[in-house]
C-alpha cells in the first residue's frame, strides 16, 4: 500500500483548494505548480496570498506624504456607472464633438485661461507645447531651472526628446531678465519660446536672482510656465478659511496667467487633487495649436480620467473643497486629527509633520497628529487586510491620521490591535 500523505496533491487539487482567495484559475494554477516545484506544497497559500498582495488595491495611506508618489499621488475615488459615454459627441446636435470640450473647458474656467487641453500627464503637456509651438527652433531656459522633477523627468531630456532646442540662459544661481533678452536679440540662437519650470522638489537660497513670470511676459516670444503642481488659483476660493499658510510660495494657474505667460502646464495629481493627467491651459490661439499637433492624438487621455476630472472641476466650480480628497485632509484641523487619534485608543498619541510630498513644496510641513508604536511594524501593517502603509522614526512606527480617511480609522485600530 503507498502512503499517500506523502505524495505532492496534484496541481489541479492543490489549485482548486485556493479557490477562496478569489483568484482566477489560471493563476492559481500557476502557483500550485510553483509550490510544488518549489518542494513545498504548503506554501501554495502564502504564495497565493502574495499574489493577491501584488494586484492594484485601495490601501490606507498612514503615511503623513499627502501626495505619495508610491501610492498613486493624490487620493482619487471614482464611481462611473457602467455604461456608453458622450466621450466625442455632442448631444445637442448629435454631430461629432470633442472629448477636450467637457473637462478641459472647466478647468480653464478656474483658472482665467481662454481654453485648455488635457493630455496624459505634466511631462507630456510640457512634450507636446514644445513639439507644437517650438518645433526645431531654440526654448530659452534658465540654467537654475534644468532641473530633474521626481520620477526621472528632467527637463533638459524631455526638450531633446521633442526636438527643439535648448538655450540656456543666465546661471544656476543667478538669472534676469536682461539674459533672456540677450538671447532672444541673437538671430543665431532663433528663440520661439520661452520656458518657465518651477523648481518643484528643490530650492536654491542664498545669493540667489529669477525673473518673476511679469518680467519674461513681453519678450516678443510666447512664455510658457510648467508650474508642476496644479494649484489652480492662489485665493483657494474652494477652502471656507482660504489658502493655508503652508501653501505661500507655491505658484498657481490663474496667477501666472494674470502675469503674463502665454500658457501653463501642471499634473492633475498633486495639487490638483485628480487622476493621473496633465493640463495645458491660456492662450487659445496656442492652445489651438497643441490640440492640432499629431502628438496630442498619442497623448490624449481616456474617458474614465477626463470624467473624474470633469466632476473634480465641477467641485472646485461650487467651491466645495470639502468634497475633494486632497483639500479635505489637507485642511483637516490638528484638533480633530487629535480628537480621532484619542478615540482610538491605542498606542500613544504624538504630534507629528505631515508633508505635502509628490514633488510639491519641498521644505514644507503641516502639523499633524499620529500614532507612536515602539519598534517597526511596517511589515505587519501591511499585510492587513486593507492594507496600511505607516512611517518610521528612530526605531518608532508612525501612523500619521492626517492621511487617514476617517472611514479606516476603525481598519487602523483593529490592526495596530492586532500586532500585540
Ligand atoms: C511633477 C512635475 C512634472 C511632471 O509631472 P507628471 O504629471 O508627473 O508628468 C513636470 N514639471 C513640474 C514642474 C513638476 O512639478
Amino acid at each position: 500500500m503507498t502512503d499517500s500523505t506523502n505524495r505532492p496533491p496534484s496541481v489541479d487539487t492543490l489549485a482548486r483548494s485556493l479557490v477562496d482567495t478569489g483568484l482566477p484559475h489560471p493563476l492559481l494554477v500557476d502557483i500550485a505548480r510553483e509550490a510544488i516545484a518549489a518542494g513545498d506544497p504548503e506554501s501554495a497559500a502564502a504564495r497565493a496570498d502574495a499574489a493577491k498582495r501584488s494586484m492594484l488595491q485601495r490601501v490606507i495611506n498612514a503615511t503623513g506624504t499627502l501626495l505619495h508618489t508610491n501610492l498613486g499621488r493624490a487620493p482619487v475615488g471614482v464611481e462611473q456607472p457602467f455604461g456608453y459615454r458622450n466621450l466625442e459627441l455632442d448631444l445637442q446636435t448629435g454631430q461629432r464633438g470633442s472629448r477636450q470640450s467637457q473637462a478641459p473647458m472647466l478647468l480653464a474656467k478656474l483658472c482665467g485661461a481662454e481654453s485648455a487641453i488635457v493630455v496624459n500627464n505634466c511631462a507630456s503637456a510640457v512634450m507636446l507645447i514644445l513639439a507644437a509651438l517650438a518645433g526645431d527652433k531654440g526654448v530659452a531656459v534658465s540654467r537654475g531651472e534644468l532641473v530633474e522633477i521626481g520620477g526621472g523627468f528632467r527637463v533638459p531630456d524631455v526638450m531633446e526628446q521633442s526636438g527643439a532646442r535648448l538655450i540656456e540662459v543666465g546661471t544656476t544661481n543667478r538669472t534676469r531678465r536682461s539674459d533672456y533678452e540677450r538671447r532672444i536679440a541673437d538671430p543665431a540662437t532663433d528663440v520661439a519660446m520661452v520656458m518657465q519650470i518651477h523648481q518643484s522638489n528643490y530650492r536654491i537660497t542664498g545669493f540667489t536672482e529669477m525673473p518673476t513670470t511679469a518680467e519674461l511676459a513681453d519678450l516678443g516670444v510666447p512664455l510658457v510656465s510648467d508650474i508642476g503642481s496644479g494649484l489652480l488659483d492662489a485665493a483657494c476660493p474652494w477652502l471656507t478659511d482660504g489658502p493655508p499658510t503652508w501653501l505661500a510660495e507655491e505658484p498657481a494657474a490663474k496667477q501666472t496667467l494674470e502675469a503674463g505667460a502665454s500658457l501653463v502646464a501642471f499634473s492633475g495629481d498633486k495639487l490638483l487633487g485628480g487622476p493621473q493627467a496633465g493640463v495645458i491651459a491660456g492662450d487659445a490661439e496656442l492652445v489651438g495649436r497643441c490640440a492640432a499637433h499629431p502628438l496630442a492624438r498619442a497623448l490624449r487621455p481616456g474617458g474614465l480620467v477626463l470624467e473624474a476630472l470633469q466632476d473634480l472641476a465641477l467641485a472646485y466650480l461650487r467651491r466645495d473643497g470639502q468634497s475633494i480628497p486632497f483639500w479635505r485632509i489637507a485642511t483637516q484641523p490638528t484638533e480633530s486629527l487629535r480628537t480621532r487619534a484619542n478615540a482610538l485608543g491605542v498606542g500613544s498619541v504624538v504630534d507629528t509633520n505631515a508633508v505635502p510630498g509628490g514633488g510639491t513644496l519641498p521644505t514644507v510641513e503641516i502639523p499633524s497628529v499620529g500614532i507612536a508604536l515602539p519598534g517597526d511594524h511596517r511589515a505587519a501593517l501591511r499585510s492587513a487586510p486593507t492594507a496600511i502603509m505607516a512611517r518610521v522614526e528612530d526605531d518608532t512606527t508612525i501612523c500619521d491620521l492626517r492621511t487617514v480617511d476617517p472611514a479606516d480609522d476603525d481598519a487602523l485600530g483593529e490592526a495596530i490591535r492586532a500586532l500585540t
